[in-house]
């Protein structure tokens, strides 16, 4: 079966965009595929947080993954930091990767302004970083220019055959697939060039306050992002509370973002057709159609965080998970690690 690694930050509680888009697809591939997913907690810290806060949004994590269907007995479930090899690959890996690179990767950049760097594009590849006091340097680490060259670690250490990627991450899979050339040129074949796997095409929700940029689990507005773990009353209250069109007709057209963000909603966690929706709810008003959604998407949420609930307070399932998970994800770390370690010219380990 070819080898499919996702990796998923532990940040905070997952929206119906991440569960529509993209986790219930995951959990789809779980018999065809040898799938692995990590928690990458060693990422977590390459920005500002908290320590306890960090500990507890793993566990969350796994839990959140496993009640949206993602079942251990059929995949490897692991935290980055439980297998040996993600940042010892990252330093081989970064011993090959020329710093530039790294400067140019648009996440880095975002990132770095983000935290107050004013990025000054150079001439040709060497980027330019006007510091703008101390704090703002402090801020941007050194982990975070190498994020990349660890998740491309992340990847190589399974030998994945394929990583299913979102737009934001197409350009650091673009730098792994470089790397793992690199390596397999200057030392000899060794990885597989992972390919970007794109899953059976999900929904794509967007906000509810501005309908045309994509619902993110970082929006500062918090009313519009639908988290999967939102008490049922303030799904209801954020839905009733989303932006509509001109207009009173029910259906889904271009200028009609408002609408039609809700009837795809409302499609994805029914399981109707949009067409069918339009047509039971013609004549009525957007008041009904934003009970309808909020209906729709409390149900199916229900067993989601029922199962949740049962799993976070179950200590000794979730470490047993991430025990067996750890083990697998290991086993097969090591293999690759001590063919890497070989190539590089480290002397075996007695
Ligand atoms: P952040 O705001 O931190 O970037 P996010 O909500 O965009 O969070 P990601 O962690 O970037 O989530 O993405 C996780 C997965 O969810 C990716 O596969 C991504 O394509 C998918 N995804 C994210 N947002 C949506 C959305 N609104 N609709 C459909 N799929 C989404
Ligand atoms: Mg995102």
């Amino acid at each position: 079966k070819p080898v499919i690694l996702t990796c998923a930050q532990p940040t905070g509680v997952l929206t119906i965009g991440n569960y529509l888009g993209a986790v219930k697809n995951w959990a789809t591939m779980l018999d065809d595929y040898d799938c692995y997913f990590g928690v990458v907690d060693q990422h977590a810290i390459t920005v500002k947080y908290t320590p306890a806060e960090l500990r507890k949004n793993t566990l969350s994590c796994v839990a959140q993954y496993i009640a949206c269907g993602l079942d251990p007995e059929r995949s490897n479930i692991f935290i980055q930091s439980h297998v040996t090899g993600h940042t010892e690959l990252a330093w081989v890996l970064s011993c090959i990767t020329p710093i530039g690179d790294l400067q140019r990767m648009t996440q880095f950049k975002e990132k770095a302004a983000k935290l107050g760097f004013k990025v000054a594009e150079g001439d040709g590849a060497d980027l330019k970083f006007s510091h703008e006091g101390a704090r703002a340097q402090a801020s941007v680490n050194s982990g975070l220019l190498m994020y990349p060259v660890l998740m491309a670690a992340d990847i190589l250490l399974y030998n994945a055959d394929a990583v299913p990627v979102g737009n934001d991450q197409r350009q650091h899979l673009e730098l792994c697939r470089d790397l793992a050339q690199r390596f397999n040129h200057n030392y000899s074949e060794t990885f597989t060039i992972p390919e970007p796997f794109i899953p059976a095409s999900g929904a794509r929700i967007m906000s509810l306050q501005d309908p045309d940029r994509k619902m993110s689990k970082s929006d500062e507005n918090q009313n519009a992002t639908l988290y999967i773990l939102d008490d049922p009353k303030v799904l209801q209250k954020k839905i009733m509370s989303a932006v509509t069109d001109s207009g009173s007709e029910i259906k889904a057209a271009d200028d009609k973002p408002g609408v039609s963000n809700l009837l795809q909603i409302y499609a994805a966690s029914s399981g109707r057709e949009i067409a069918d929706i339009e047509a039971s709810l013609a004549g009525e008003g957007y008041g009904t159609l934003k009970k309808e959604v909020a209906d729709a998407v409390i149900a199916m949420l229900e067993p989601v965080q029922a199962r949740y609930k049962e799993l976070i307070a179950d200590k000794a399932y979730l470490e047993g998970v991430l025990k067996a998970g750890a083990g697998v994800a290991q086993k097969r770390a090591y293999k690759i690690l001590s063919k890497v370690y070989r190539k590089a010219g480290f002397v075996e380990r007695p």
